[in-house]
Parts: structure tokens; sequence; C-alpha cells
């Protein structure tokens, strides 16, 4: 049973309904999960609500981490799904419970078709845009016009325009993040890599001040001496260097939850060295300029280089992120990517790459491309190879469970048949992983995000042009 500080045990009494909050997967990211941690804290807040939390680790996923209390013994079931691998997961949960099921998170923001046979509701969007009553309560209000039921035609994100205020009371636990106090230091990104649904689907761009920051930190400080700073792109702060700068005043050792090399500079590298930063991870994407190009990562080589020369000396060990089936990929490319992780390592010995297949994602501008399995597998097996002889160690994907994954994703509602057998192979989706022909109607077009489809048919057309030129 993972140890915890400051969970809520409020005690159900006749009259109160429960409400179970459901991460299927592991303890250690669902409470890293800021968002789940607040609506987790507001349910308990109101008078005749107990809310106790579920992981796929605690229990097997079937009775609450609070008081070991069984899934059907509660009235609602909020399911919030991360990762398309989860859906098995909260499936054979959601199977077990014969209350109100409902599902947020990325996912289904992304495209709840796959999912439609197993809940009852699917809410699309930031739960701060209503009020968490009408949630339980099943009495849409504020956030109706977020709520999928199976039958709307259209469906709008919820989106508010200024972050609400930061969860203060905080439950430490060992997550992703190590033992630590959670600041939401910003959602949504300024950038616009073309694989990344992040942009779409958490837009507007809100970054907090630094004075909330700082106050949520120091009243956590009794109980903790870590903080991580959690964003999308967290050094696209305008005052990033000043909130470290002001949790190590507090004495805090601080997290961020991603760097872009671009933004690192001699002065970041002597705070975050001060704040005890012990690896570096970099996501480079791909190893040659032109498919950095082609997914507008925005950065280069150089800068990379840069950010780990800077650090040389005063971290242990880099990872690097890649990914491997891009438009117009070459095997260059891919010697690119050693090329890279030789240069990195010349610097700082114990490198580490994690390689994954790129998955087109709903709404990005390569939601059209195919995912070709037989390719993707040579490619891995060449990059496995290639590795060896340079003696990098690398941590790579499967691509069969990418496939999946892939599937998913982009699926239809014909996917829920094979998802209640718990059982889908690579050939039962087949269709699901060949290109999609532009002028297509796709699952996920009746979700409204607040983008306009012909802009990202334009950044694709504009990808296929320069590639062809
Ligand atoms: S990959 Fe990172 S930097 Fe690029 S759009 Fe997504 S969140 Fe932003």
């Amino acid at each position: 049973m993972p140890y915890e500080f400051n969970p809520i045990v409020k005690k159900w009494r006749r009259g109160f309904k429960r409400v179970a909050l459901v991460y299927p997967n592991k303890y250690k990211g669902g409470i890293a999960n800021i968002g789940l941690q607040k609506i987790y804290y507001e349910i308990n807040a109101l008078e005749n609500y107990v809310c106790e939390r579920f992981y796929s680790d605690v229990f097997n996923g079937f009775r609450s981490i609070e008081t070991a209390t069984p899934i059907n013994e509660f009235d609602l079931a909020l399911f919030s799904l991360q990762y398309e691998k989860d859906y098995f997961k909260a499936i054979e949960i959601a199977k077990k419970f014969k209350g109100i099921k409902i599902a947020g998170g990325p996912c289904v923001m992304e495209n709840p078709m796959p999912l439609k046979d197993f809940f009852d509701y699917f809410f699309m969007g930031e739960i701060e845009g209503c009020k968490v009553e009408e949630i339980v309560e099943l009495s849409w209000d504020d956030c109706r016009k977020g709520i999928y039921s199976g039958i709307e035609d259209k469906v709008e994100r919820i989106k508010v325009k200024k972050l609400k205020d930061h969860l203060k009371e905080q439950i430490i636990g060992d997550g992703a993040y190590g033992r630590c106090v959670l600041l939401e230091i910003g959602r949504g990104c300024i950038r616009r890599c073309r694989f990344c649904i992040v942009r779409q689907i958490y837009s507007p761009v809100r970054w907090r001040d630094v004075s909330e920051i700082v106050e949520v930190a120091e009243e956590n400080r009794k109980n903790v001496e870590k903080a991580a700073l959690i964003a999308p792109s967290p050094t696209d702060h305008s005052r990033f260097k000043e909130i470290i700068q002001s949790l190590l005043d507090l004495n805090f050792r601080v997290s961020p939850s991603s760097l872009r090399a671009d933004m690192v500079d001699r002065e970041l590298v002597e705070l975050l060295v001060k704040a005890k930063l012990e690896s570096l991870t970099l996501a480079p994407e791909a190893g040659s300029e032109r498919l950095r190009q082609i997914l507008n990562k925005g950065i280069s080589e150089e800068d990379i280089m840069n950010a780990v020369s800077l650090f040389s000396k005063k971290i242990k060990k880099v990872k690097l992120y890649f990914m491997v089936g891009l438009p117009s990929e070459s095997y260059e490319d891919l010697d690119a990517i050693i090329e890279l992780a030789k240069k990195v390592k010349s610097y700082v010995r114990n490198v580490t790459l994690s390689i994954n297949p790129l998955v087109p994602k709903p709404h990005t501008p390569f939601q059209w491309l195919p995912f070709d399995v037989k390719k993707l597998k040579a490619k891995i097996l060449y990059l496995k190879k290639e590795l060896v002889k340079s003696r990098i160690k690398a941590e790579i994907a499967d691509i069969n469970e990418f496939a999946i994954q892939t599937a998913l994703s982009r699926g239809d509602e014909k996917l829920c048949k094979f998802l209640a057998k718990q059982k889908i192979r690579v050939r039962d989706v087949g269709d699901y992983l060949k290109e999609i022909p532009i002028n297509s109607e796709l699952p996920w077009d009746f979700i409204d995000h607040g983008y306009k489809k012909r802009r990202l048919i334009r950044e694709y057309e504009e990808v296929v042009s320069f590639i062809t030129s």
C-alpha cells in the first residue's frame, strides 16, 4: 500500500453518495496528476459526497485506496483516461461497476468512439469550466456542451480562459516526479509541433503568476522538500528562472517536467544544478534537421549540443527521446539518430535513448498518415543493431503495441467489440492503420476544440510539398 501524506478519509454516512475516482494505471502516475487531485478535493468538499481513489496496482483497481471499499458499493465512477493502453483496465473495472460511469481525460478529448459502449457519459474539457456538483449530480448546466452521451452531433470542449486557483492542500505520495509538491505553472503550449495533440486539446496557453506558484510551494514546504514544475513546455514560462530561484530560496529541490533544448542557457543550468537536477531529458524527436523541420519541432542540433555541453560534468545522465516512422524518413535519418547520440555521449557517458514510433494522433496535421507496421519493424530492427554496435543504451517500443494504440486513438465504435473481449490483434485493426484520404469524415470530427480543420489540412499539405520539393 503506498505511503501517502494528507489523503482525505471522509467517513461515509447514511444519505451520502460515494464517488469513485478511477485512474486505470499505476498509482505512481495517478498521484502525480494535479487535475485528479483537484477533482478529489472538490468532491470531498461537498457536504453529502465521499470521493475515494482507485489505481490499477492497488487492490488490482477494484477497491479504494482509502478504505478498501469495493467499486460496486459506489454510486458514481469517474474514469480518467490518459493513455490508450489504459482502456483495457478501465473496461475491466467499468464492467464490475453497475452505477453511472463518466469518462474524461485527454483520450476522451481526442476520440471517445472506441469506448462508446462502456461509459454512460464522456466529459470533454477542463472541469474548472463547470461546477463539480454538475458532474456528480448529473445536472449539466455550464458543462452541458462538453458532455457526450453517444447521441450528440457536436460537442464543444469546455475551456477556461484563466486558470482557477491552484490546489493548495495536496496528497504527497511517491509519484512520477518523486515525493514532491506538484506545481502546475501553466497549461497549453505556445509551440506548434505537428505530431503533438497538446497544442489543440489544451489550448489556449495559460500561465500562472510566480506569486501564486510560490505561495502553494511555501504552504507545502513543511511536508516535502521537492517541487515538480508542471506544464507541457515549462521552460516557455516567461519567468521560469525566477520561479526556480524562488523555490531555491525556500530550500526546495526542483524538477521541471521537461526542458526544451533551445531554452537552456548558462544561467538556467546553474539554477537547475543548485536545484539538484541529476539527469537531463531532452526530446530531439528526430536525428536529422530535415525531419525536425517537418515536425516543426523548432530546435536544432546546435541547440541540443549546446544544452548538453552546458550540463556536462554537472549531471550524471542524459535521456533522449526519438520517434521513428516520420514522413519521408529514410535509413540515413535513422543513422542521424545514432550519430547524434554519439555526439551527446562524448559529453556525458551515461546516455539512454527512448525510441517510439510516431502515432498519427487525431486533431494534429499528421492525423491522416499511415502507421506502417512492416516498415516500422524493419526500421526498429536496423536501429537495434546499430545501437548495439555503437554501445548505446535504448528503450525501444514494441511496434505491435503502438499499432493497437494508433487504432484506438483514431478508431470508431466498431472497435468496442474487440475491447469488450479484452483482446485486439494487429490484424484486427489493419484498416485503422492505413493512410486516411484527406477529405474523409473522421470519427472525431464532431468534437470542437476551437480549431478549423482546413488549417490542419493546410499544414499537412505544406509538409507534403516540403517533402516532394
Ligand atoms: S511537443 Fe512539447 S513543445 Fe511541442 S507542441 Fe507538444 S507540448 Fe508543445
